[in-house]
């Protein structure tokens, strides 16, 4: 089974070509700058072929039509016909509490996403914008929304509710959901895997720390506790967002976080450069960032009763020796004994950080959202098929 994952904000698409049975990603790329001036693709195929084309893409179903026809192309192309993408799987942010798992898309489905939007309203709308130019443009095969939330709802009421008078969860649905929920459900699977132990009796905190952080607390197999709320804003310092629901939320997502603090960028390699040589408020955004994970790791695994084991993920996560070093400083009281040799200069492999006698052991595990999706769609399409 060949399956098209796609990522579609508000002006981007990101999509994947995965051969299921080989796991070979054939092709991917992003569509960037939709709507606006100076669009274009990248696209990168299995053989490391690449390849940068500019044109003018004015909306998701026109980048989309970029996206297949340089997949049929004769020079780049991985496919001779539409009819070799056996299903899509869509990436969409919010699922509220209708969807408490991955889903297969049709009339009904697409209206409960359609629903949600108002929960997220940059990112549903965005979402769908893809699965209706699907659904125009290859309407036999079968698509499958995987939800960001979806992972978080097994969290208790007493965790996700927030003490605001009960009416406005009844009525609007104001609570904690979380995301990253692919994210948090791979790497803590993964880790389990790589370790041989039990996925169902662990006690794992993630911390996924990309251009959007969130922390997760995972407890016998379930998600317990995470650090988005409502929104992707609440909980760790981001790099940036972007939601835009009003002016204030246009400057808690677009000109807070790290670039808000240290005046310098929203990417933490330039913020860690200038704190290098010394800037000051590059420094505190550092020790900001660090501090609030820290805590969040204090946190849960308080509220787990004890962690065994801590994994970092996410473009931070995976690639920041010091941010992992500075977050696992004086954890010894919690059984933590990290190996600052053994973490120094990795970046983005799997690896465990603790030290042997370390009763926790921290991880690092690259993350796979796109895998996620992907293994999502084929589970839900096969299911259908034999349901059928
Ligand atoms: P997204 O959340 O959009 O998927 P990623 O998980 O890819 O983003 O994270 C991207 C961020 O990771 C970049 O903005 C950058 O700040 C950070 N990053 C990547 N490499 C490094 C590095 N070597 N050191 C510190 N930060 C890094």
């Amino acid at each position: 089974m060949k399956i098209l994952v796609l990522n579609c904000g508000s002006s981007s698409i990101k999509y994947q070509f995965i051969d299921m049975k080989t796991g070979v990603v054939l092709t991917k790329g992003i569509v960037e700058k939709i709507g606006l001036k100076g669009s274009f693709i990248k696209n990168e195929r299995f053989d490391g072929d690449k390849v940068k084309l500019e044109g003018e893409i004015l909306d998701h179903q026109s980048g989309i039509e970029y996206i297949l026809g340089l997949m049929m192309s004769q020079k780049r192309g991985v496919i001779k016909s539409l009819e070799e993408i056996d299903a899509i799987g869509h990436r969409v942010v919010h699922g509220g509490e209708t969807f408490q798992g991955s889903c297969y898309l049709d009339d009904i489905t697409i209206k409960g996403i359609e629903d949600c939007a108002d929960l997220a309203p940059l990112h549903n709308p965005a979402n769908l914008k893809g699965i209706y130019a699907m659904k125009h443009l290859l309407p036999s095969a079968p698509q499958v929304g995987v939800f960001d939330t979806s992972y978080h709802q097994t969290m208790p009421d007493y965790s996700f509710m927030y003490a605001i008078p009960y009416s406005l969860y009844k009525k609007y649905g104001i609570r904690r959901y979380g995301f990253h929920g692919t994210s948090h459900s791979y790497v803590s699977k993964r880790a389990c895997e790589i370790l041989k132990v039990d996925y169902q009796s662990k006690k794992i905190i993630t911390c996924h720390l990309g251009n959007g952080a969130s922390i997760t607390a995972i407890k016998d197999g379930k998600s317990l506790d995470t650090s988005m709320g409502l929104t992707p804003v609440e909980g760790l310092i981001m790099e940036k967002e972007e939601i835009d629901y009003s002016s204030l939320n246009t400057l808690l997502n677009k000109h807070s976080g790290v670039l808000g603090i240290s005046g310098i960028s929203s990417d933490m390699r330039e913020v860690e450069t200038a704190a290098a040589e010394g800037d000051e408020r590059a420094i505190l955004s550092l020790k900001m960032y660090q501090y609030r994970v820290r805590k969040y790791i204090g946190a849960y695994a308080a509220a787990m009763g004890g962690v065994d084991l801590l994994i970092f993920t996410g473009g931070i996560g995976e690639n920041s020796p010091d941010d992992r070093e500075k977050i696992c400083e004086n954890m010894e009281f919690l059984g933590l004994e990290f190996d600052k040799k053994i973490n120094n200069g990795v970046r983005g492999k799997e690896l465990i950080i603790s030290k042997k006698e370390s009763r926790v052991t921290v991880m690092i595990v690259p993350t796979n959202e796109e895998w996620v999706i992907a293994s999502e769609t084929r589970d839900i399409v096969e299911q259908m098929k034999t349901v059928k």
